[in-house]
């Protein structure tokens, strides 16, 4: 089956009691039992609810894993994973990824025992070298919110498999439009839905997809015991969301390129991340593992004053400064003091996050539009 075909099918059964071609929301809290524990496979909906199933039956398959998980936000997926882990168990992770998942791991978990070692995964030694007995998970984001950093899944799921470490992929700038990080090796594919998966703007969620029926019985025991489940009206907006993520991810990528050499060329414009371009660093493992380059961009100005960045975050139109990204209208973000505010500055600056930096996720609407509210707020 051809990927537009996938995403409108994936998980749809119409319903048997009714013919409705979409799966009902079944907004209830319990389902009555013929006899104690004598019940259809649903008992209570913390543990299961027939639109989460077929939600999960969807991103199962639009992840090419076997199990799906859907969880009530993308850091409560992230949260289920280190769940596995114990005290004095390490995880390798980017230097540069998403800042709630970076508060999550030192603020949240590093409480309880778990160590971060925080490298440049693009470097494979670097990744190699960090490695020791205790080591568990590595986990990596590609590409990297905001700097669009790209590793090779591939090359890290050889390490992992070598040393019988898990590998799990936050694939949410991607989507699985974009790349399929199970099919380069890695263990857990997580998303935050909220994104592209969603793509409206509307809904707040997350996910995790697996190949391993015993990794999944572990990670749904953590999600019933601990309970970050989404509520079945947001399942469906996403069940919905899913259909079109087709057509949406090819018009974003469209529009990604337009915008990103319209930022190029622009005198006042100074390095722009997008790893389409020949001459990124990451560019022919992007071109090697991702199906296209996504419409994710961030950049910087010459002048490099953070007044002049807030100016331009305060003059677009369409482009509505907001955080989160993947949704159909476009969005504008100042990552330091916005989406990556939780890292201490000397970690961003270090990092090569500058105060300056400017993210854009950019929308569907017509690039002409795009570009020239762009071209305005620059000046
Ligand atoms: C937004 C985001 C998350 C967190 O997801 P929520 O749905 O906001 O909890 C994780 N990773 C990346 C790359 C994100 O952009």
């Amino acid at each position: 089956m051809k990927l537009a075909t996938k995403f409108i099918h994936a998980g749809a059964h119409p319903d048997p009691a009714t013919g409705a071609i979409m799966t009902p929301i079944f907004q209830t809290s319990t389902y009555v039992q013929e006899a104690p524990a004598k019940h259809k496979g649903y008992e209570y909906a913390r543990s299961q609810n027939p639109t989460r199933t077929a939600l999960e039956e969807a991103l199962a398959i639009i992840e090419n894993g076997n199990h799906g998980l859907s969880f009530s936000s993308g850091v409560a997926a992230t949260d289920a994973v280190i769940k596995l882990l114990e005290p004095g168990n390490e995880v390798i992770c980017a230097n540069d990824m998403y800042g709630g998942t970076y508060r999550l791991f030192t603020k949240v978990f590093e409480k309880f025992g778990i160590k971060f070692r925080f490298v440049n995964t693009a470097d494979l030694e670097e990744v190699r070298s960090a490695i020791n007995e205790n080591t568990k998970l590595v986990w990596l984001e590609t590409p990297t919110n905001p700097l669009m950093n790209i590793t090779d899944i591939a090359a890290i799921a050889v390490i992992t498999k070598e040393k019988g470490l898990l590998l799990a992929v936050d694939n949410t700038f991607a989507s699985p439009y974009l790349q399929n990080p199970l099919d380069l090796g890695a263990d857990i594919v997580m998303h935050s839905v909220t994104k592209y998966l969603g793509g409206h703007s509307d809904v707040i969620q997350g996910a995790l997809v697996m190949k391993d029926a015993a990794l999944r019985e572990k990670l749904y025991f953590i999600q019933k015991s601990c309970g970050a489940v989404p509520g079945p009206m947001d399942c469906f907006l996403v069940l919905r969301g899913i259909k079109t993520l087709g057509v949406r991810m090819k018009q974003h990528c469209i529009n990604g390129r337009i915008v990103a050499e319209f930022l190029r060329q622009h005198p006042k414009v100074g390095k722009v991340y997008w790893p389409g371009f020949e001459d990124h660093p990451g560019h022919a493992i992007a071109k090697k593992q991702m199906r296209d380059f996504g419409g994710m961009i961030s950049f910087e100005l010459k002048d490099e004053s953070v007044e002049k960045a807030k100016q331009v975050l305060s003059s677009t139109k369409y482009f509505s400064l907001a955080e989160s990204l993947g949704g159909v209208e476009s969005l504008i973000n100042h990552p330091a003091s916005m989406t990556h505010a939780s890292i201490p500055r000397e970690e961003r600056i270090k990092n090569g996050l500058s105060d300056s930096l400017i993210r854009l996720s950019v929308g569907i609407e017509d690039a002409d539009d795009l570009v020239e509210d762009l071209r305005q707020a620059i000046g």
